[in-house]
């Protein structure tokens, strides 16, 4: 008998490989393909256009790790919003702080949500009972786009990757509609990519610009995910203040009691404590806006250059080779000695 592989590739020339007991199911829907498998070592696992959401194995890790880091910079967190997070796994593990009063999840493919309870009932199983969620079948985007200002204290982007329906979940706009619809005190956590393979590190750095100029607080938060690209896998932390490290109220968050199989104190700190290629990219998308925003000679990029006065601002345009006439210039370049 032959065997099965499912392949995914995390570089053009490296991919992770598991070997298929059976396909459970397969179905195209009109926003992607889901695929459903079974497997000895991952257990059941799940795919969107080939791409592993999750597995029985390891989703403990990403579900804990994207709830228990807000939770424990900010213990009150009473209303979250949810976007994406289909297979119901990210709801269940916020539904287990009891102190959360409203969980709002807004997934834009419905058959992912009745799939994932008839798969995967251990993942799925806050959505069929727990009173706290109202679950909403429509787009993330524009979701954000309606919610009222200050509305939530967290807001989770449990997405799918920057490609298809997922792909407007990373743009500035929707980063700045979720800063909109936080309150003071809120927190965005978002799905992050991973740093290690040149593609994923690409749209991790892109991501970081993004919310980088929208929240005064932007980070990432590492974890490691035996089943995603390279294993490495980040989610981003962004705030209107709290500090993911700062902040931090272990005490609090202990007396919530859980028993969690991954997230604890010290892994909160160590998933902040980032290596040092990381910090570097991240740093270089951050020096990079720092320039955009900084004024510079468009001559010659120098960035020592001088508001002129009033007197000496009337300079002909003829020089330019435009229509003559006179223009009134701001600036003179101490460099090149251009104005403009
Ligand atoms: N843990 C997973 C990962 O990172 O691979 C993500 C899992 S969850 C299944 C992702 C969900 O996001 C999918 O069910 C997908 O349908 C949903 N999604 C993608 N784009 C969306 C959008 N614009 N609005 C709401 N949900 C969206």
């Amino acid at each position: 008998m032959l065997d099965l592989w499912f392949s995914e590739f995390h570089a053009p020339d490296a991919k992770l490989s598991i070997l298929v007991k059976e396909q459970l199911y397969s179905e195209q829907t009109s926003f992607q393909k889901i695929d459903f498998f079974d497997s000895e070592t991952f257990g059941k696992f799940f795919t969107l256009d080939g791409l592993i959401m999750i597995t029985e194995k390891d989703e403990f890790i990403y579900h804990e790790m994207i709830s228990n880091v807000p939770m424990a910079v900010n213990p009150d967190i009473k209303k979250v919003l949810i976007i994406g997070g289909g297979d119901g796994g990210t709801a269940r593990e916020v539904c287990r702080f009891k102190t959360v009063e409203q969980v709002d999840m807004v997934e834009i493919d419905e058959r992912v949500v009745r799939l994932c309870q008839k798969y995967f009932p251990q993942t799925a199983c806050a959505l069929d009972n727990d009173p706290r969620i109202n679950l909403i079948f429509g787009d993330g985007l524009k979701f954000v786009q309606d919610a009222p200002e200050g509305a939530y204290d967290l807001i989770l982007v449990d997405s799918t990757d920057p490609l298809g329906p997922g792909e407007g979940l990373f743009t500035t706009e929707f980063y700045r509609n979720c800063y909109r619809a936080l309150n003071d005190k809120g927190i965005l956590i978002n799905q992050h990519e991973s740093p290690y393979y040149k593609e994923y590190a690409y749209e991790m750095r892109r991501a970081h610009k993004k919310l980088a100029s929208v929240f005064p607080i932007a980070t990432v938060y590492q974890f490691y995910m035996p089943t995603y690209s390279s294993g490495h896998w980040l989610f981003g932390f962004a705030s209107k203040g709290l500090d993911p490290v700062k902040d931090a109220d272990f005490k609090r968050w202990s007396e919530f009691g859980l028993q969690n199989r991954y997230y604890n104190p010290g892994v909160h700190l160590g998933a902040f404590a980032l290596p040092n290629y990381v910090q570097e990219e991240l740093q270089k998308e951050e020096d990079m806006k720092r320039a955009s925003l900084m004024p510079h000679c468009p001559y010659c990029n120098s960035t020592r250059i001088e508001k002129i006065s009033t007197a000496n601002r009337l300079v002909s345009v003829e020089m330019f080779g435009l229509a003559s006439g006179k223009i009134a210039k701001q600036y003179k370049c101490k460099d090149c000695k251009h104005m403009w």
